[in-house]
């Protein structure tokens, strides 16, 4: 069976192919893929607004794109996935949308997705899948959780930020430190060489006792100490050649702040649950840091570690054609016939069985 995905959750379109055999892992046969970071850099932030008509442009585009990349022709798709939520909800609207319309005109059934659990099933997609049960780390730019993962939909939340995501903790630091948009790549990059105890910074809940995470104190540290150089809301003072080593060192502690957290407490997870295998997921998925630290501390536990491929990481179509595929093959999904759609601009995903 052939299975179209479209992703438009927020600021990236993307549509994809995957193919399914009785038996057989999914095959992903072509996904493209458009980014609107640009066009939101100016704000600082995503524009709702702006997501939505942008969205509207590219996804027949990348839908043809597709088609002619995998040669399917667009009678033979057999079932049109589209994220259903959670996400913007004009946004969510414009894939849920086309996929309707595709599957009026196509005569063929829809499947909404959730988000979150295309990010969780994308490293099946990778060259070393993952084999159930695993820990799951999710670290997305909206999400930070840990969650026991024994089968599709079978999904037990385990623990979550109380405040802002791990991305948000990347986006929010680089934002002060005056890089662009979204800032955590950007914050990597800048910390490579720096210090990583020359700032101290704290690592909240750390020894909380439980599996839950908070960030916000952690940007708020990181402005406190722009404070004191007197370097907040002066781009003139963060660009200066002279300031740069002390800047990077800041990136370098942030970073490792944020790292030391996600790797400690995904260790206090397996832990808990007994299992030997973990699996990242999400934006922050992509953070070198995190991967070598991880990798180690899993490395001398006997912990196997799965990652999504590297650009399969931030949002892509792949992950929900994945997601779909996957349900479809546990028997879990029925596809509805379009006649009408829904997107759920908040949904948890341990509400997914
Ligand atoms: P959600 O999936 O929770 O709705 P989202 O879709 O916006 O949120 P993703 O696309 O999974 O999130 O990931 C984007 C986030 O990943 C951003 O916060 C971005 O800064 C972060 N990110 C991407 N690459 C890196 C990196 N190398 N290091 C740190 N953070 C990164
Ligand atoms: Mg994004
Ligand atoms: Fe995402």
């Amino acid at each position: 069976r052939l299975v179209l995905g479209i992703e438009s959750s927020c600021d990236e379109t993307g549509v994809a192919l995957v193919r399914t055999e009785p038996g057989g892992a999914p095959r992903l046969l072509a996904h493209a893929l458009h980014s609107q970071i640009d066009m939101h850099q100016a704000y600082g932030g995503v524009v709702p607004e702006l997501a939505s008509r942008d969205h509207i442009r590219r996804v027949v585009p990348l839908a043809r794109q597709v088609l002619a990349e995998a040669q399917v022709a667009l009678p033979e798709v057999d079932l049109i996935a589209y994220t259903q939520g959670p996400g913007l909800a004009g946004a969510l609207l414009v894939g849920a949308g086309v996929a309707c319309a595709l599957g009026v005109a196509l005569e063929r059934p829809l499947l909404g997705v959730h988000h979150l659990e295309g990010h969780l099933l994308s490293p099946f997609l990778s060259a070393d899948p993952p084999e159930f049960p695993f820990v799951a780390l999710l670290v997305s730019g909206g999400h930070t959780q840990l969650m026991r993962v024994d089968g599709v939909g079978r999904y037990a939340l385990l623990g979550e930020t109380v405040d802002d995501a791990a991305g948000e903790a990347f986006d929010k630091s680089a934002k002060l430190m005056g890089l662009p948009y979204p800032g955590g790549p950007h914050l990597s990059r800048l910390a490579e060489g720096g210090r990583t105890d020359a700032f101290e910074l704290p690592r909240p809940m750390l020894h909380s006792g439980n599996l839950d995470f908070s960030f916000a104190g952690l940007k708020t540290a990181v402005r406190t100490h722009l404070v004191r150089l007197g370097w907040l809301d002066q781009p003139e003072a963060l660009a200066a050649p002279e300031h740069r080593a002390t800047l990077v060192d800041l990136a370098a502690s942030a970073q490792a702040a944020i790292v030391e957290v996600l790797v400690k407490k995904s260790l206090a997870a397996l832990k808990q649950t007994g299992l030997k295998r973990i699996v990242v997921a999400g934006g922050v998925g992509a953070n070198r840091l995190l991967r070598e630290q991880l990798n180690q501390a899993c490395q001398r536990r006997g912990v196997r570690v799965h990652y999504p491929e590297l650009h399969l990481c931030t949002d892509n179509g792949a992950m929900i054609a994945l997601a779909a595929a996957m349900r479809l093959q546990a028997g879990l999904a029925e596809p509805q016939r379009a006649a009408t759609f829904e997107v759920k601009p908040r949904w948890d995903l341990s509400s997914l069985a």
